[in-house]
This record gives C-alpha cells, sequence and structure tokens, in this order.
C-alpha cells in the first residue's frame, strides 16, 4: 500500500493528510505537541468554562476554498458563526471609529465614505474567481487573468497609498486595523495585499469563528483522517526522516529551516540554502483574559464586533507598524482584540467572557507587553482592567516555545515580504518540493502563505499525488 507521512499536526499538515488519506493513501500524522492543531488549538486558558483559541480566530479566507469544498468537514463537525459587526477600528477616546460590516455598501455607508466602496466592491463581488488564483502559487499560469490583475493592482500597492485614497479618518483608520495584518510598513510595496484580501473576503464570507473554538477545525480534518484508517501520534517530535518507515510521501509542516534539518544530508545543498535563507517577519505578544461584562467599548459599534483592531489613528497605526519592522517596540503597539464569544456565546461562562488579544512586538522580542496591550484597551475602554477576573500571557519567545514553526514568535511563518509574497519558500516554480523525490514543504510558509485554510497542505498533497500518477 501508498504510504504518507505527515511531520507537523497543523491546519496544512492536516488537510495534507486528508487529501491523501481521500485518495486512498495510509497516512500517519507525527505531532510534536500533546495536542494536535498547531496555529488552531482553543482551551480554557483563563478560567474554568471559557473557550480562548490560543492562535488562530477568525477565518474569512478558510470556509471557501478548493480544499474545503473537497471534504466535508461540516460531517465532522465544524460549523463557522458569525459576528454581527465584522471588525472595527475605535478612533479615539470620543467613541468614534470605523466598522467593517458584510455589506460594502453598509460599511461604506457608516464610514461615510463611498471610496471603501469603490476599492473594495469590486474585488468583493469577484472575490470567488480572486480567491481561487490567490490561493495557488501565483508563480502559476492563471486561469482567470482578469481577475487576478485586477486584484493585483490594487495589492501591489503600499498600505499608505490606497489610505491616500480614502476620505475619512474612520476609513483610513478601519483600512490601517485591516492592512497591519500583513506586519508590514505601510510605506512598502505589496502592503496592502493581506489587507486586501481579508477586506474583500470579509464583505463576501464575513470574518467568521468556528464553533466551540478554532480547534473544531483540526478536530474537523482529524477526524476525516482517522475515518479513512489513518493513524495520529502526537508527542513525537520529528528529528530526521530516518525516524519514518520509508513511505512514499513525507509532508513537512514545518518551518524551511526546520525542513533542512529533517531532512539533512538528503537535501541539496543549493535547496538547503535557500531554506536557511527564508526570512521570517515580527512577533506576537499574545494575552488573553477573562473578562466580567465584556469590554466596555467607547465606540458603541465596537461591542458587536467579533474582531478589533487598537492603534487609534491610521497614523498611528502605521508608526506602530513602521517600529516593529524596524525591531523597536512601539509605546503604543497595534493590538488585535478578539471578541469571538459574541458570535459563539457558549465560549462563555455566564457573565464572564474569553477576550483575546496580542499585539505585534519585533521580531524575538524578549520584553514583557502586558502594560502597553492593557492600555490601549483602557484607551478605548476605560475601565476595562477592573473587569478583569484572570489572565493568560503568551510572549514572543514562548510562543516560539509553543510551536517550532513560529520561529521569534512570528506567527504568520515568514516575512510577508515582496519576494516571499510571490515566491515562498525561495523562488522556484514548485514551491512544494524539496527536491528529496517523495518529500514535500506544506507549511504556511509555502503558498498561499498564513491562515488556517488548509490550502498549502491541499495544494502540495495535489503535487505529490500527481508526482506518483494519482
Ligand atoms: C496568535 C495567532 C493568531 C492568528 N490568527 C489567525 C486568524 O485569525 N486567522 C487565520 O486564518 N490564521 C491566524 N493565524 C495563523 C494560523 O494559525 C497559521 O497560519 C496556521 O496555523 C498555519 O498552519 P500550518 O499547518 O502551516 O502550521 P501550524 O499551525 O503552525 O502547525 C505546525 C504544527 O507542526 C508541528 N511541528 C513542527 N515541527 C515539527 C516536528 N519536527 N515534528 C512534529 N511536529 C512538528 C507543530 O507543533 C505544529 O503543531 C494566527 C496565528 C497565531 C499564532
Amino acid at each position: 500500500m501508498t504510504t504518507a507521512a505527515i511531520v507537523g499536526s497543523g491546519p496544512n499538515g492536516l488537510a495534507a493528510a486528508v487529501t491523501l488519506a481521500a485518495a486512498g493513501l495510509q497516512v500517519t500524522v507525527y505531532e510534536a505537541n500533546e495536542r494536535i492543531g498547531g496555529g488552531t488549538r482553543s482551551s480554557e486558558l483563563t478560567l474554568p468554562g471559557l473557550v480562548h483559541d490560543e492562535c488562530s480566530g477568525f477565518h474569512p479566507l478558510g470556509i471557501d476554498t478548493p480544499f474545503s469544498r473537497s471534504v466535508d468537514l461540516a460531517g465532522h463537525g465544524l460549523r463557522y458563526l458569525w459576528p454581527e459587526v465584522q471588525y472595527s477600528n475605535p478612533l479615539d477616546s470620543t467613541g468614534r471609529g470605523g466598522v467593517a460590516f458584510r455589506s460594502v455598501v453598509e460599511t461604506a455607508d457608516k464610514l461615510s465614505d463611498n471610496r471603501w466602496s469603490r476599492i473594495f466592491g469590486p474585488m468583493a463581488a469577484n472575490f470567488a474567481e480572486i480567491s481561487e488564483e490567490i490561493l495557488q502559487p501565483i508563480v502559476g499560469v492563471p486561469e482567470r487573468p482578469l481577475s487576478l490583475a485586477r486584484f493585483g493592482a490594487r495589492a501591489a500597492l503600499p498600505a499608505a497609498a490606497l489610505a491616500k485614497v480614502l476620505s475619512t479618518p474612520e476609513s483610513k483608520a478601519l483600512w490601517a486595523g485591516v492592512a497591519a495584518h500583513a506586519f508590514r510598513p505601510f510605506s512598502s510595496p505589496f502592503s496592502s495585499s493581506i489587507g486586501m484580501a481579508l477586506a474583500s473576503a470579509g464583505h463576501t464570507h464575513g470574518w467568521p469563528v468556528a464553533e466551540g473554538g478554532s480547534k473544531s477545525i483540526t478536530d474537523a480534518m482529524a477526524s476525516i483522517v482517522r475515518s479513512h484508517g489513518g493513524r495520529i501520534e502526537t508527542g513525537r517530535m520529528i528529528a530526521s526522516l530516518a525516524e519514518l518507515e520509508s513511505p512514499t510521501i513525507v509532508m513537512l509542516d514545518t518551518s524551511p529551516r526546520a525542513a533542512v534539518s529533517i531532512a539533512g544530508a538528503k537535501m541539496a545543498e543549493r535547496v538547503a540554502k535557500a531554506y536557511r535563507s527564508y526570512r521570517h517577519g515580527p512577533a506576537a505578544f499574545k494575552m488573553d483574559f477573562a473578562v466580567e461584562g465584556g469590554v466596555p467599548w467607547l465606540h458603541p459599534a465596537s461591542r458587536r464586533a467579533g474582531t478589533v483592531h487598537l492603534g487609534g489613528t491610521y497614523e498611528e497605526i502605521s508608526t506602530a507598524e513602521k517600529e516593529v519592522c524596524a525591531g523597536r517596540m512601539p509605546e503604543r503597539p497595534f493590538v488585535l482584540v478578539g471578541q469571538q464569544y459574541l458570535a459563539d456565546p457558549d465560549r462563555s461562562h455566564n457573565n464572564v467572557h474569553p477576550v483575546y488579544s496580542y499585539a505585534h512586538v519585533p521580531a524575538g522580542y524578549t520584553g514583557d507587553a502586558t502594560d502597553a496591550i492593557i492600555a490601549q484597551f483602557e484607551r478605548f475602554a476605560p475601565g476595562f482592567r477592573d473587569r478583569v477576573l484572570a489572565t493568560h500571557v503568551r510572549s514572543a519567545p514562548d510562543m516560539a516555545r509553543y510551536n517550532a514553526n513560529y520561529i521569534g514568535g512570528d506567527i504568520v511563518t515568514g516575512a510577508n515580504d515582496p519576494r516571499q509574497l510571490v515566491f515562498r519558500p525561495y523562488r522556484t516554480l514548485n514551491p512544494y518540493e524539496t527536491g528529496i523525490d517523495g518529500v514535500y514543504i506544506c507549511s504556511a510558509a509555502t503558498p498561499p502563505g498564513a491562515g488556517a485554510h488548509g490550502m498549502c497542505g491541499y495544494n502540495a498533497a495535489k503535487e505529490a499525488l500527481a508526482a506518483i500518477g494519482m
């Protein structure tokens, strides 16, 4: 029987495992952690009964993909839930702010800026086609060149250039919050790309959460793997290909650097050198809270928003991102807040709610960002601190210890610089191939990059199957 070994059980490793198992291969997944899921684990981090997402929280790019359509994730327990407001950006202490709804027209209306719909309306209307292209390696021949070209023309711009087109402080700040997901200075080319994808997806699919926590995404994948007779071994850190039982196919859901050390001398020096030069980006400092009565936002719409971007005006967020990318900790960092419980109330216990947050911090930042994070909450929600019953903190070095793929605390497995947005993990037409027969890399260090969509694993598995004529 044809066999496959998957190293790592993040969404990409498991999507590869699902795809190979469904094709009839005997699959074994090896996971270093005691729990499966990589960046999709959820647990009671603060108080009993409160379900926190440990990493990924919102899934605008994961709900309608070639992978999600190829498997019955819903039949294995995955259900998405939507908050009323998709994301928001409080602006100042007067209670003003920007708000994103699923409707682009309603969003532009609330922002008093019809330029928002001029930018994102056509992208949202075409998002089904656009996403088929951007969820593949961009180096291939596009099947929908026009849609990709229209998207690419905007995505290639610095985020600062798009901000200039927008006309109100609310819309500029809203854009800053979504653009900051790229972890890039807003002046750099292509720094619009991630924000453009997330905002357009938001007006198509919303920014949903997984019922019961993001762990439901990989629990559903693991259930499918097992339903095909596949095995998952946890607590197994794989250090070398020699530890695997000579499978036909190996999928590495790892960082490129780890792939070099696992493959050892089998990897051509040219590839090993390219993998070692793969660049990682800034880090995240995660802080979860148990909050009695929820966050007392001054900006009313933020009380209904799944995601709240904290950082204030466009200019403030832009400055914070520039500092972080230059390796300096800003006094007021960009903080992403998750209120998943608004869409999924069973994550709370009575009137105590799990509130998720992380600040962007410099790569490898060893300092303590807890005061800076709480200060950002207090700025837009005075009295927040008094409602906190318990906290859980994971610093940048803790992140790297928690998951070997988060080098220096880089939660998106690689810098989103122009070269790596197009060519990851290095400049090649076959991004999943390691150059070793049957051995592939399938983590978020490959196209289409970060996110709990599983598309890197799915694409890599398809390529592996094609290589053995399946
Ligand atoms: C704080 C945070 C917030 C995020 N927010 C979002 C969000 O809202 N939406 C979204 O879509 N994405 C989000 N992400 C990103 C998303 O979680 C990742 O991009 C995604 O999980 C990447 O999947 P992956 O399978 O490539 O790797 P991972 O999920 O990182 O999984 C890799 C797995 O491989 C295991 N592993 C590594 N090396 C070995 C080895 N040698 N042997 C055995 N096992 C090994 C690791 O333990 C890990 O379990 C967030 C991430 C973080 C940390």
